[in-house]
C-alpha cells in the first residue's frame, strides 16, 4: 500500500515535470517570434517614418506612428512571458505562469 502512495506520487511529479518542461518550449518560442516580430516592427516603423518624414506623406507618418504601438505591445508581451518563464519560489508555489486574482 506504501508503495503504491509513493509510486503515485512519483508519476504524478513527472506528469509535472513533464508539462513544465512542456511549457517552457512553448513560452522560449512565443519569444522568439516576438523578437523577430519586433524586429520587423522597427525596421517597417523606422522606414515609414523615415520616408513619411521626407516625402510629407501623412499615410506612411501615421501607419509608422502606429506601428510604434505595436512595439510597445510586443515589449509588455515579451515582459510577460520573461516573468512567466521565472521557476518557482516561496510566494508562487505553482510558477509565475498562473495568474490568479
Ligand atoms: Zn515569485
Amino acid at each position: 500500500m506504501i508503495k503504491l502512495k509513493v509510486n503515485r506520487r512519483q508519476n504524478a511529479l513527472q506528469i509535472d515535470l513533464a508539462a513544465e518542461a512542456a511549457s517552457q518550449r512553448k513560452n522560449r518560442l512565443a519569444r522568439r517570434l516576438l523578437w523577430l516580430n519586433l524586429g520587423f516592427y522597427l525596421i517597417l516603423s523606422t522606414a515609414e517614418l523615415t520616408i513619411g518624414y521626407w516625402t510629407q506623406a501623412a499615410a506612411l507618418l501615421a501607419d509608422g506612428q502606429n506601428n510604434l504601438t505595436g512595439i510597445f505591445a510586443t515589449v509588455l508581451l515579451l515582459v510577460g512571458l520573461w516573468y512567466a518563464q521565472k521557476p518557482r519560489d516561496n510566494f508562487h508555489l505553482e510558477g509565475h505562469c498562473n495568474m490568479r486574482p
